[in-house]
Parts: C-alpha cells; structure tokens; sequence
C-alpha cells in the first residue's frame, strides 16, 4: 500500500527581543525592522531596485530569514530580504507592487566573514558590517550615494530620507563646530527591530474530517460562529436554519476558517516556514497561477510566508494606517541558483481577504 502523502514539516517564526548587537551581519540574524542585516557586503541592490514601483520612494526594511542551503557550497551562508512602501496608498489589494524581495549567498570561505562562527560573548560595535563596504544611508541602511553637500559627512540614498533626517535633527549638527557622534535617532520610517527565532510546528492532523458525521461538523461550525462573535442569538437558531447557514458559508469563508483553526493552535506565530511545502492560504481565491520562473530559467518554489499577526508588531500606525496583508507568500528558485556575493530578485504574492 502506498504511503499516505506526508505534509512537509514547518517551521513557525515568532518575534522575540534580544541583545541588538546579536542582530548584525556577522551573527546572520533572522530579523523583523530595523536596518538590514546585510549578507553580502557589497553589490547591494541600488536606490532603484527598492523604490516602490507605484509611488516610487525609498521602501521600508521589513525582515530577513537566514536560511542556509545545507547541501550547496555557495549558499553556506543564504539570507532572504523582504521590504515594504509603508504609505497606505501604495497597498493595494492582492497586488505586490509595494514590495521587494531579495535573496544573498555565501560560501564558508567568503572575504567578509571569518569562516569560523562568530563569539555571541565579544562586545560588539566594531562587528562588520557593509558601511566597511559602502556609503549607507544613516535613516534607512540601504546603499547611501548621496552624501550632505554641506558638511559631506552623511550619507542618504536620495533626497527623501536626506529630507526627513534633515528635519529630525541633522539640520542642527550638520553645521555645528562640535561634530557629534552620528547621534542614533529613531527614524518613524523604520520598522521596531526584534529577533525572529523559530520552532518546528507540533501539529498532528486529525485525519478524521472525512469520517464527521453532520452533526460534528455543525457542531464544530456553531463552535467557530460562536468564536467569531458575530453570532448573536445563535443559541436559539434551529439545526434547519444553521444547516443553511453553513451551505451559505462561501469557499472563501471556509478557508479562512481553517486558517484561523490552524493558527489558533499557536496563536503567536508570526511566520510559516516550509521550503518546497504548500502555503497556509487564508483564502481560495485568487492564487498565483503563474509564479514567474527564476532569471536563471528554473522554476520558484514556495519558501515561506508572513503572517497578518506579524503586523502587531511593527507599530504600523506609526508608519502608515493601512499596511495591512493577508499572507505574503515568498517564492525563490528552486535550484537556488549561483549568483556570487549579488542580491537577486526573488517573488512575493500577496494574499488578501477581500
Ligand atoms: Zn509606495
Ligand atoms: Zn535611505
Ligand atoms: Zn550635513
Ligand atoms: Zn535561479
């Protein structure tokens, strides 16, 4: 007899706070906001390639997830990056245009990080990073090519963020005798700064949906009802009357309810991760029917996903009122292509609740 189709394990990100130092380049960290972690210290993407493609400014850091390619010799060291346009107008339903994605890799011996692993117990501040390799921006982190005219000792990628950092307090220490240290401000742009620590997901489906009688099933639709306190009175309604109810219940609805019920099991996960495995859609329509294949002509695969319980942590009213998702989904070649210390394009689709 053949063996039953095993889902693939998955791995659940949950958001923790940490020592900040631990969250540099050299310790490879798994991060939501803040600046990015770069991977590959040169050969960052440009100004362009992280403009939003609608309102065309500079997006917003949103995390990385390392995750190396055990078997490969060029991706030891593999980290994808994810960034957003925070302004509400840019986020449209089920479309991806406000987002980037990036992938980096490594081998073991690379010239940017000693091959042996990093001590978590050294002080840090003088740990690498890719201001060692290139001009950065000081609001965003990204590529800074730009630099004041005045006192040529900032860096910004454009005049965006030279602006905001202009009125947040450069326009004081730009021409004051005392140079001060480069003062560490809060910028609203970037997102908190918080590690992202994973663990296998301990669920074991019951199998036995297909064995439910009816009235189990009702019973468990009543249960969820009742959950999503829309249900007022639901005491009273008859079997007849829910049985119409549930009938009525669109594909879409009962996707999200198995959604719901899966996540409820660890209701604090913010990401899902399951190389090659399926997404945990929080719909049934629309899905990619066509997720572009990789430059290098191979097909993309599923890698992982962010949850809308992710957005609770990025103070997202900070930042603009309606960043919101569904679940986005991030898709990176299959044969995780060579593409030497470059950071190369990777696909999201974005799912919403309509
Ligand atoms: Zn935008
Ligand atoms: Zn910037
Ligand atoms: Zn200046
Ligand atoms: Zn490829």
């Amino acid at each position: 007899m053949a063996a039953p189709l095993m889902e693939k394990d998955v791995e659940l990100g949950f958001v923790e706070e940490t020592d900040k130092k631990l969250l540099t380049s050299r310790y490879f960290p798994s991060k939501i906001g803040g600046h990015p972690a770069w991977l590959s210290l040169d050969s960052l993407p440009t100004t362009d390639s992280l403009a939003c493609r609608i309102c065309k400014k500079p997006t917003s850091f949103l995390l990385q997830v390392y995750s190396p390619g055990a078997e490969q010799v060029e991706a030891f060291h593999r980290t994808i990056f994810v960034f957003v346009c925070t302004d509400p107008a840019c986020n449209k339903s089920n479309t991806n245009d406000n987002f980037h994605v990036f992938r980096s890799q490594l081998p073991k011996v690379n010239k940017f990080y000693s091959a042996e692993p990093p001590d978590e117990t050294l002080p840090g501040k003088d740990e690498i990073n890719a201001a060692s390799f290139n001009k950065i921006c000081i609001v965003c982190g990204c590529l800074g090519p730009k630099t004041c005219s005045k006192c040529q000792s900032v860096s910004y990628c454009g005049k965006d963020h030279q602006t905001i950092d202009w009125k947040l307090g450069h326009k004081k220490s730009c021409t004051s005798k005392v140079k001060q240290e480069q003062e560490e401000r809060l910028y609203p742009s970037l997102f908190p700064e918080m590690e992202l620590v994973t663990e296998t997901e301990n669920y074991k489906p019951c199998d036995k949906t297909a064995d439910k009688s009816e009235e189990e099933k009702m019973k468990e639709y009543k249960e969820y009802l009742c959950s999503q306190n829309s249900a007022e009175g639901l005491k009273d309604l008859s079997e007849t009357e829910l049985q119409k109810m549930a009938s009525e219940e669109s594909e879409n609805d009962k996707q999200l309810r198995k959604f719901k019920k899966r996540l409820s099991h660890e209701p604090d996960q913010v990401l899902r991760y399951s190389k090659g495995g399926e997404p945990l859609w929080i719909a049934c329509t629309p899905k990619p029917d066509n997720i572009p294949d990789c430059d290098c002509g191979s097909k993309r695969q599923f890698e992982f996903q962010v949850l809308p319980h992710m957005l609770s942590y990025l103070d997202v009213d900070k930042v603009g009122e309606s960043l919101d998702w569904g679940v986005l989904c991030i898709y990176t070649c299959s044969k995780n292509c060579s593409i030497e210390n470059t950071y190369h394009r990777e696909y999201i689709y974005k799912q919403d609740v309509i």
